[in-house]
């Protein structure tokens, strides 16, 4: 069974085409530009899987949502301190609690083990 065809990598047509060629080969190609790859001795289903592998667009796929996971946990902790100075408290414990919600928002699992015991003291405080 045969994947769906991405978009063409150059320039995002959605035209895309797959057929043998007069020696038996499977060609992959965009209508709009007119980018295509040849797929020598393989499948129909390897031509595809060829056209389809995208290693740097994988890449920066995995990088934006890290991004977005990391904008996230920090718009949680800038509402947690905005959140405190609502509150009536000290001024120590103000910068206390700012400094660990900080220090957890900065915090990831792979981070130094010791900055995720900052993380947890913080959680708790809750
Ligand atoms: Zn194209």
């Amino acid at each position: 069974m045969c994947e769906e065809l991405k978009p063409c990598p150059f320039c995002g047509g959605e035209d895309v085409e797959h057929l043998l060629d007069g020696f038996g080969n499977w060609l992959v190609g965009c209508v709009t530009c007119d980018y295509r790859i040849q797929c020598v001795d393989c499948t129909e289903d390897d031509a595809i899987r060829y056209w389809n592998t995208r290693p740097a667009e994988d890449a920066l796929k995995a990088e934006v949502e890290r991004l977005k996971a990391d904008n996230e946990r920090l718009k949680k902790a800038l509402k947690k301190i905005d959140d405190l100075t609502f509150m009536p408290r000290n001024k120590d414990e103000v910068l206390d609690r700012t400094w660990h919600i900080t220090r957890a928002a900065l915090c990831t699992d792979t981070d130094a083990p010791n900055m995720n015991v900052a993380a947890k003291e913080s959680e708790g405080e809750e």
